[in-house]
């Protein structure tokens, strides 16, 4: 067999995700989120109810929010880390209850797009969903938060071209995110969508770059994908008919 059909024979033997209940829950589409749509009606007690970690925003655009085993985290243009209070509600978040299908030891890597590569090396087919989970030392990252924001709503390419750039050397830390299949294309992100937080709590952000000086990374196979549309007259009313894919690739990367 090949590596690849080891790997899904592997998956299928494990039940896929499907079978094992993994659930991808995401608040609200990232087109709504492009159109400026920064106000959405779920809560993060809500929200922590599907999932103890993920990655999203917080209404107003408040910043890049980051969860981990539980714990709601918001980045600011300030560059400080704030806890996100259970009444909050979030315009667009994806979160799953993390358990790694499988974990390998990275080292000595020496950007995003080989961090990526590699990644692509541990993800066995490219129609399911996968939460990832990288914790480790990290020679450099760079990371980016958004400023938070006043009505009438401005698209959120216009919103990144005022975000703030933080690099950080030698830190230990946690990227957590998703890779999602190209067929989500207007609903999520397409491959990698990664945040970072330290290990300290003291900085973090939308991932930009890396080198990775040594850590584990950890890949849960996610077989199913549940989406919650906000019920406000913003999200009712914004035409999401268009194609946004240009739009997504300037303010993700
Ligand atoms: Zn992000």
């Amino acid at each position: 067999m090949t590596l690849a059909a080891i790997f899904i024979a592997g998956i299928l033997a494990a039940g896929a995700g499907a079978e094992d209940g993994d659930v991808l829950f995401q608040a609200s589409t990232i087109d709504a989120l492009l159109e400026g749509v920064y106000d959405g009606d779920v809560t993060f007690s809500e929200l922590g109810e599907h999932g103890d970690f993920g990655i999203g925003t917080v209404n107003a655009l408040d910043g890049e929010m980051i969860a981990l085993d539980g714990q709601f985290y918001q980045i600011r243009t300030d560059g400080k880390v704030y806890p996100v209070e259970e009444e909050k509600k979030t315009p667009f978040a994806a979160v799953t209850f993390f358990g790694a299908d499988r974990t390998e030891e990275i080292r000595d890597i020496g950007g995003i797009e080989e961090l990526e590569r590699v990644l692509d090396g541990m993800l066995p087919s490219r129609n399911i969903f996968y939460a990832i989970r990288i914790d480790g030392e990290f020679d450099y990252i760079k990371t980016r938060s958004v400023p938070r924001q006043e009505r009438p709503y401005p698209p959120l390419a216009d919103v990144v071209k005022e975000q703030t750039v933080f690099e950080l050397r030698g830190v230990k830390g946690t990227i957590a995110g998703f890779w999602c299949p190209a067929y989500v294309k207007g609903i999520g992100v397409p491959e990698y969508h990664l945040h970072f937080i330290a290990a300290d709590r003291s900085a973090g952000g939308h991932l930009l770059d890396c080198r990775v000086k040594e850590a584990v990374c950890g890949i849960d196979d996610t077989g199913r994908f549940y989406m919650a549309l906000p019920g406000t007259v913003d999200f009712l009313k914004t035409d999401l008919s268009g194609e946004r894919s240009g739009a997504l690739k300037k303010v993700e990367k």
